[in-house]
């Protein structure tokens, strides 16, 4: 059987790869990704084919990818994080078509929002949304409708790809969006290089996270009102505490007669 695997690797440090992931990978004789990603997990490579392409080419590294495993080597695509979230997956099973005979199987990774959130504490405990702003292939006023959607309907934000040398600026828009719907003393987490070497950490407030510079190894939660800086920790309560208090009286006395 022709093989492409589509990895996601995780935050970066090797340790967070599944074990699936890291099966695929020891499988596979051909590994395509973007050269930091094959990088942070180089140990697991020796003696493989590789193939690296840079940001902007996507394209290239899916198709060295499925080219890799139609001419019958077991292919594994790396992505960071999930591949299936603001990675190559979709992609991937776009092309497929045009290798016949390539099997693509998805192998799921622990994606950004995850890493980031356990390390600021628990911002995710309730409903939440995931919004990119990056514009490139997205037009900005999509971007800005969806955050503001978001943003009304009460989601805590987690924001990907918040800045870049080419982008400056978007995370003071968003900013200024979220504000339009939320208090300035909201509670906001920025993570960068969760899982790598420099990982950084800061809880503040959104009126603070409009002049902060973001870059592409960067996730931005932005909480609600049920979000506290607990001790330095972003926590969004869900209600657990408050939860046992709030039953209406008439719906205990049914409980009580039942
Ligand atoms: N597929 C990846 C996301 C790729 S988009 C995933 O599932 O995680 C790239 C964006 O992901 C970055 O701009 C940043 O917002 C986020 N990101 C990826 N890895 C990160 C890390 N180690 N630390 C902080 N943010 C990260």
């Amino acid at each position: 059987m022709k093989r492409l695997f589509v990895v996601g690797t995780g935050p970066g440090d090797p340790k967070f790869l599944t074990e699936e992931a890291r099966k695929a990978i020891a499988q596979s004789e051909f590994v395509a990704g973007f050269p930091l990603y094959l990088d942070l997990i180089r140990d697991l490579l020796e003696g493989k084919e590789t193939f690296t392409a840079p940001m902007g080419k996507e394209l290239e590294r899916c198709r060295a990818a499925l080219e890799a495993a139609q001419a019958g080597k077991t292919a594994a695509l790396v992505c960071s994080g999930d591949a299936g979230i603001y990675g190559l997956a979709g992609l991937a099973l776009e092309l497929a078509p045009e290798y016949g005979g390539v099997e693509v199987e998805l192998i799921p990774g622990l994606t950004a929002a995850l890493s980031c959130a356990a390390l600021l504490g628990s911002p995710l405990t309730n409903d939440f949304a995931v919004v990119s702003l990056s514009d490139l292939l997205t037009p900005w006023d999509l971007i800005e409708k969806r955050l503001s959607g978001a943003a009304a309907a009460g989601f805590v934000l987690c924001l990907y790809n918040p800045g870049s040398r080419g982008r400056k600026g978007h995370l003071e828009r968003a900013c200024g969006i979220v504000l339009r719907h939320r208090d300035a003393r909201s509670v906001c987490g920025v993570v960068r290089n969760a899982g790598r070497e420099g990982q950084s950490l800061l809880v503040t407030t959104l009126g603070e996270l409009r002049s902060i510079t973001a870059d592409m190894f960067t996730t931005i939660f932005i909480g609600n009102e049920a979000t506290k800086n607990i001790g330095g920790k972003m926590v969004t309560s869900r209600g657990y505490a408050w939860a046992g208090h709030c039953t209406p009286p008439v719906n205990r006395r049914v409980k009580n007669e039942g």
